[in-house]
């Protein structure tokens, strides 16, 4: 059993919801750590080098999405970006 982290969890910033840009905002329970504001990954997992930590990419049009590879929670397994940040 690998150790896991208690860590922020990034798409929420720690708020657990989501603020939704549409014509009116609302806010959303945050999907990526389903409104806790945090989430549990193994204490080896690094900051996500696709999404810069962040959980969100731009998708080229405005809306930003979840990350796919840290599915919105901005740390993900260290494999291939072990010499990125
Ligand atoms: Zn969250
Ligand atoms: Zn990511």
């Amino acid at each position: 059993m690998p150790k896991f982290s208690k860590r922020s969890c990034a798409y929420c910033a720690g708020r657990g919801k989501i603020a939704d840009m549409g014509i009116l905002p609302t806010w959303k329970t945050c999907l990526a750590c389903d409104g806790f504001g945090y989430v549990y990954i193994p204490g080896s997992f690094v900051k996500c080098p696709d999404c810069a930590a962040t959980g969100r990419r731009s998708t080229g049009a405005r809306e930003l999405v979840r990350c796919k590879r840290c599915r919105g929670t901005g740390w993900t397994e260290p494999t291939l970006a072990h010499n990125r940040v």
